[in-house]
């Protein structure tokens, strides 16, 4: 009686175990069976989304076919209604009149650019563009409250070794700005001497280390180089290529067209100069325009 008793658990202890052993095998087959169904799904998902992307990525950098644009860019100096004993009365716009400009240039639609922005000018369609040579602290009290005012990008032109010196703005004051995002920073060299008039060594001096600097105490990319006073050669040309300078500035030459200014280191200037008128300023805007075939 005994021994039937404990045959009869270790059968229903067998069949137990077994029929453990065949759920556990059978939820393992399916779990498997989901898994790999799912992850062959995903899979499949991933590379489709994937080669979407990748197709829209190439459409997005694939390169235009072919641009053509025209940017006025503008050149001011001094900001500033009293001249005092100074001959060059033209370099002195009355803020007021830069005010005007700036309101006419949101109120029409016109998107100011950075200089280093030519480089991206497919994303624009009225771009222009508006540089201060110089930059006493005149720009920073008369001109940059303007700039907020109306949200305007503007470039300037700093000449490095002026930095704190008298009437020239501070290190805090270019931080001040560069921060607003509405200033970039450029090279007008360290002292501001014609290039074409200096010795080899001094000539590099001045294009080298005054983008070096800059770039160092203010953790910024300068990409333009401003040749002071108008002044530059094929071999200034050079020298700001080996330097690493993206674009070249000169004072005179209007409206920057791409179609007939193709050197991006002889880019043409307008003077924005006292006694300009708005009606003139606004016949410059008009002449802005991008092109993008792709
Ligand atoms: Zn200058």
């Amino acid at each position: 009686m005994k021994r039937n008793r404990v045959l009869i658990i270790v059968c229903i202890c067998f069949l137990i175990i077994v029929a453990i052993l065949g759920v556990y095998s059978l939820t393992k087959e399916k779990a498997q069976t989901t898994i790999d169904v799912s992850s062959l799904n995903l899979n499949n998902v991933a590379k489709e989304s994937a080669s979407n992307v990748n197709s829209y990525v190439n459409i997005a950098k694939q390169a235009p076919k072919s641009i053509s644009y025209a940017v006025p860019i503008f050149m001011y100096h001094f900001l500033l209604d009293d001249y005092g004993e100074y001959p060059d009365v033209e370099n002195f716009m009355r803020p007021q009149t830069f005010e005007e400009q700036l309101k006419y240039i949101t109120e029409n639609g016109y998107e100011p650019i950075f200089v280093n922005e030519i480089g991206n000018i497919e994303e624009y369609t009225k771009p222009i563009c508006l540089t201060i040579d110089d930059v006493f602290v005149y720009f920073y009290n008369n001109g940059f409250p303007l700039i907020k005012k109306y949200n305007v990008k503007v470039t300037l032109c700093i000449i490095y070794e002026y930095i704190n010196g008298e009437n020239y703005l501070t290190t805090e004051q270019i931080k001040e700005m560069l921060d607003s995002g509405l200033v970039s920073i450029e090279s007008h060299t360290m002292s501001h001497i014609e290039l074409t008039t200096l010795s080899e060594e001094e000539r590099r001096r001045q294009i080298f280390e005054s983008k070096k600097k800059l770039e160092e105490d203010f953790g910024i990319e300068v990409s333009t180089l401003c040749y002071p006073v108008g002044d530059y050669n094929s071999e200034v040309i050079e020298l700001a290529k080996e330097a690493g300078y993206k674009y070249g500035i000169a004072m005179t030459g209007g409206t920057y067209y791409s179609d007939y200014n193709k050197d991006l280191y002889t880019i043409p200037r307008i003077y924005a100069n006292r006694s300009m008128s708005l009606n003139e300023f606004a016949n410059y805007l008009r002449q802005s325009y991008v092109t993008v075939d792709w």
